[in-house]
């Protein structure tokens, strides 16, 4: 039997592309390459990817900044013991009453914590051109003694980048679930108006990129629920 209330439950969905203005340089521990001590992460295919889990985490902690600056009690992830609903329970600023008794936060319940489930659902970002059409591209460092301000010894590395300069698009898309609150979508698409880079070494000019969010509406009541007093 069709239930009317299954009818209005459906997730949200926006397409999201990164246009990567300069070369990015996502690696990850243990993918492997060609000749870099950090590769880039590949799909088996070959095409370039940002994983979906950096995306996700970059998100959450640009939405944490957020509601501290609006007033929000927000735990501290990414540690169990310092995150809702632990430190929620005999904390009465993180206790809302409207409905159910709640012991979570605005982010947890956006991102989930140990004990909820997260809401939102972060795809792999991925690269629509073929890779063999791309040159590979490796670029050298050193590392810095910091102490010392010198160059370290027999400590020359490459990353491997993806080629600069050729507005690479990276695709994919953000799924809120159906129960996740209306704030959500206005406070994770401001969050992402605070990620300008993705990846390593930023201050080398890598990784810097530009949104294009998918058509969404938000409502104005959903911007109205961020200001403190008014939770859901
Ligand atoms: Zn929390």
């Amino acid at each position: 039997m069709v239930q009317l209330s299954s009818l209005s439950q459906v997730q949200t969905e926006i397409p999201l592309t990164a246009v990567i203005d300069s070369a990015l340089c996502v690696g990850a521990g243990g993918s492997t390459g060609p000749w870099a001590d950090k590769p880039i992460v590949r799909l088996a295919d070959g095409r370039l990817l940002i994983p979906g889990s950096q995306l996700k985490g970059r998100l959450r902690h640009e939405c944490e900044k957020l509601a501290r600056a609006l007033g929000w009690p927000v735990c501290e992830s990414p540690v169990a013991e310092t995150m809702c609903p632990q430190i929620g329970r005999d904390n009465s600023e993180f206790q809302r009453t409207a409905g159910e008794p709640q012991h979570h936060c605005l982010i947890c319940q956006i991102f989930g914590n140990p004990a909820l489930p997260s809401r939102l659902i972060v795809d792999d970002l991925i690269c629509l051109e073929n890779s063999k059409d791309l040159p590979e591209v490796l670029r050298p460092g050193v590392t810095i003694n910091r102490r010392r301000r010198t160059a370290e010894d027999q400590k020359l590395y490459f990353l491997e980048t993806s080629p600069v300069n050729v507005q690479l698009p990276f695709v994919g898309h953000l799924y809120f679930q159906p129960d996740c609150p209306p704030y959500a979508r206005a406070l994770v698409l401001a969050a992402l108006h605070h990620i300008p880079a993705l990846g390593g070494s930023k201050s080398a000019g890598l990784g810097w990129l530009t949104w294009q969010i998918g058509d969404i509406d938000i409502d104005q009541s959903a911007w109205e629920s961020l200001k403190v007093g008014n939770a859901p």
